[in-house]
C-alpha cells in the first residue's frame, strides 16, 4: 500500500498491449476503492527482481501475462493446486509470508464456457499445448461437473500435446492439425488456444461440420474478437464463446485478491474492452 492506496499491476514483455488496466481501473472507480493498477514492463532478466521488490514497493499483487507466467510459479513462496498442476501462474499476491502463486485463467475460461452455456459434457476438442491449452485442459479434466471421457488434443508439434496430457495426468487422444476433421467428430466444444486467428496469424479453420449439432465453439483469441473460427461457427449456427469473456473471467477473482472487494456488477467491462479494442479490429 502507498500512502493508503492499494497497489496491484499487470507485469509483462511486452505489456504496452494489455487491455486489464482498462477493466481494473473501471472497477475501483465505481468501487470507490482508493488504489491503482499499473502496467509494469519487466524483461525476462529482470523478472525475479522485480518480483522481489513488489512488497517494498507497496503492491498488493500483480497479473503476469507472456512470457512470465512458468516463471511467476518458480519464484512463488507459495502456490495454489490449479497453478502447481497446471505449471503456470498468471497471479501473484503479496501476504505476509512472501508471494502467493494462483491460476485464474481456469476462472475466465469457466466464465466463457459458462456464458455460451456449456454443460460439462463431452466429447471435446482443444487445439493447443501451450499455457492456455494447460487451463483448458485443467478445467476440462478436473473441473468438468460429470467428467468427461473423450478429450481430443490437435496441435501442430504433437508431441506437446501428448507432454501436457502426461504431465497432467489426463487421458487424451491426440490428433495432428491435418487429422483435425477425425478430432472434431462428433464433439460438443471445440476450443481453440493457439494464437491462429489473432491479427497478423494464419486462421484456424477446422472442419466444424464435423462437430454435433448445438456445439460450442470456443476461442480465447481477442484480436480480433470475432476471429475467422467464430465468424463460420456463427454462420454454421453453433453457440460461441470469445477470448473477452475469458479476460474478463481471469480478471474478477484476481481483483479480488489485489483489492479485497470482489469487482462491481454494474459496470459494463466488456463494452469499455470493445471500444478499447475497437481501433486494433
Ligand atoms: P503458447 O504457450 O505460446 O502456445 C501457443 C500455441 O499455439 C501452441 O500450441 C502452438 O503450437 C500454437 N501455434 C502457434 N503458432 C502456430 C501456427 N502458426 N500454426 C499452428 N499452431 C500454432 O501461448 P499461450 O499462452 O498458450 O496462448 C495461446 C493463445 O491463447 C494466444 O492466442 C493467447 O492470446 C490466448 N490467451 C487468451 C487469454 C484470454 O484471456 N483470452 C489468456 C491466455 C491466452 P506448437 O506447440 O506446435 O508450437
Amino acid at each position: 500500500m502507498t500512502g493508503g492506496r492499494l497497489r496491484a499491476g499487470v507485469m509483462g514483455w511486452p505489456v504496452g498491449h494489455s487491455l486489464s488496466p482498462v477493466m481494473m481501473t473501471a472497477w475501483l472507480q465505481a468501487a470507490g476503492i482508493a488504489g491503482s493498477y499499473e502496467k509494469l514492463a519487466v524483461e525476462p532478466s529482470g523478472f525475479e527482481a522485480a518480483c522481489a521488490r513488489l512488497k517494498a514497493d507497496g503492491f498488493s499483487g500483480v497479473n503476469i501475462t507472456i512470457p512470465h507466467k512458468e516463471a511467476a510459479l518458480r519464484v512463488a513462496d507459495t502456490a495454489s493446486d490449479a497453478a502447481r498442476a497446471i505449471g503456470a501462474a498468471n497471479v501473484l499476491r503479496v501476504t505476509a509470508t512472501g508471494l502467493h502463486a494462483d491460476n485464474t485463467d481456469i476462472a475466465g475460461i469457466r466464465a466463457a464456457l459458462d456464458e455460451a452455456g456449456w454443460q460439462g459434457d463431452g466429447p471435446v476438442a482443444l487445439v493447443g499445448a501451450g499455457g492456455a491449452a494447460r487451463a483448458a485442459l485443467y478445467v476440462l479434466d478436473v473441473l468438468a461437473s460429470r467428467g468427461i471421457g473423450d478429450i481430443r488434443i490437435l496441435n501442430r508439434t504433437p508431441e506437446r500435446a501428448q507432454k501436457i496430457a502426461q504431465e497432467m495426468g489426463v487421458t487424451a487422444r491426440i490428433f495432428t492439425m491435418d487429422d483435425a476433421s477425425h478430432a472434431l467428430e462428433g464433439a460438443t466444444l471445440l476450443v481453440n488456444a493457439t494464437s491462429l486467428g489473432m491479427a497478423g496469424q494464419p486462421a484456424l479453420m477446422p472442419a466444424i461440420s464435423q462437430l454435433e449439432g448445438g456445439a460450442i465453439v470456443f476461442d480465447m483469441v481477442y484480436v480480433p474478437l470475432e476471429t475467422p473460427l467464430l465468424a463460420e461457427a456463427r454462420k454454421a449456427g453453433l453457440k460461441t464463446a470469445d477470448g473477452l469473456s475469458m479476460l474478463i473471467g481471469q480478471a474478477r477473482p484476481a481483483f479480488e485478491a489485489f483489492f479485497g472487494a470482489p469487482p462491481p456488477v454494474d459496470v459494463d467491462v466488456r463494452a469499455l474492452m470493445e471500444a478499447a479494442l475497437e481501433p486494433k479490429r
